[in-house]
């Protein structure tokens, strides 16, 4: 059975938003995350670094989509819209580090699972906190959606007027794209995170990130 869809309202209560809020979080945790936190906009870290590192040394998908930068919003513009937010859902999946770490992992994709995961979960919360009355909100993952969704084709959404993305509600911005410092974000709330590269000794375990601003 399809959910009720709420009517909009100027204000939504406290305590409706405190019940929405902790039922987005579950839902999280139904759907597969390991971790899921309700966040407010102060714990939601911005760093115009973040998105340098795109670029330096540059990533195979740099400007490959609509997404990554150059064409993801840029960090000043992500900045002054996390203002106008109050409240969002920061999502955690952890992973095998050999998911993540080792030389290979951009080339042999093994990350692609788990990145698909947390934006299938970012989707979900997103389509249920709208379809509650919450319509600004709006979800970011990790990665970059070509080799999630779109690894062996050219991007659509970069042909231009006419021409949309091919898998618009599944496929999102990347955290580190717009410039969110998300490790430090994870550091923030209490989940443990390694820095993720081609040495893999010493890494105990991985995790994909995702964020939902709700309201
Ligand atoms: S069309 Fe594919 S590559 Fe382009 S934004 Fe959508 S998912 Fe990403």
């Amino acid at each position: 059975m399809c959910p009720i869809v709420r009517k909009i309202v100027e204000n939504v209560p406290d305590e409706v938003l405190k019940k929405d809020l902790e039922r987005y979080r579950k839902m999280a945790m139904e759907l597969g995350a390991t971790d899921a936190k309700i966040i407010t906009n102060d714990d939601i870290i911005i760093d115009d670094r973040t998105r340098m590192k795109c670029m330096y040394p540059k990533c195979p998908y740099y400007g490959s989509n609509i997404n990554c930068p150059p064409y993801a919003p840029d960090v000043d513009y992500f900045r002054k819209v996390v203002k106008l937010y109050h409240y969002a859902i920061f999502i955690t999946k952890e992973a095998p580090p050999e998911h993540y770490v080792g030389p290979n992992v951009l080339k042999d994709k093994t990350q692609v699972i788990y990145e698909r995961k947390i934006n299938e979960i970012v989707s979900k919360i997103e389509a249920a906190a709208f379809y509650d009355g919450y319509y600004y909100a709006i979800g970011f993952a990790g990665g970059p959606c070509k080799l999630q969704f779109c690894p062996d084709i050219a991007c659509s959404a970069l042909e231009g007027a006419g021409h949309a993305c091919r898998a618009a509600i599944k496929a999102h911005s990347s955290l580190e794209g717009i410039g969110a410092d998300a490790y430090r974000m994870a550091t923030r709330v209490g989940w443990v995170i390694y820095p993720c590269g081609a040495q893999s000794e010493g890494v105990p375990c991985a995790r994909g990130l995702g964020m939902i601003l709700i309201y």
